[in-house]
């Protein structure tokens, strides 16, 4: 009886692929000038240096809709919460549009500028 869980399994939810060589040997390299997140890549053949992994479909995991809940009951703004999740505020509206949970029935949706 073996039990063969892959070790990286936690990283299997945000696979940080390089957009140049696809590879996978990425290592964080600072934030960007807009606050994201910026990678490189170590793959010596890849001409690609460092770059941005794109977060929009981060808005679709569970725990960000979680934080994004969280962040509207301690009375975050729309542009707060994209900049710290690192997602677009349209993302963030759509989310506080689905909540129902009765802790967060009057989501701070009215009365923000959005910027699009
Ligand atoms: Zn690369």
């Amino acid at each position: 009886m073996e039990l063969c869980l892959p070790l990286n399994t936690a990283m299997v939810l945000e696979p940080i692929l390089c957009p140049a060589c696809h590879s996978s040997n990425v290592v964080k390299h600072g934030k960007s000038s807009e606050g994201k997140q910026r990678y490189k890549c170590r793959n010596p053949q890849c001409s690609r240096s460092t770059f941005i992994q794109h977060y929009s479909y981060r808005g679709y995991l569970p725990e960000v809709k979680q934080q994004i809940a969280d962040m509207a009951v301690n009375g975050s703004g729309i542009r707060d919460t994209a900049r710290v999740l690192g997602i677009s505020p349209t993302t963030v509206i759509e989310e506080l549009k689905k909540v129902s949970s009765p802790e967060v029935s009057e989501p701070t949706v009215a009365g923000t500028v959005v910027r699009t």
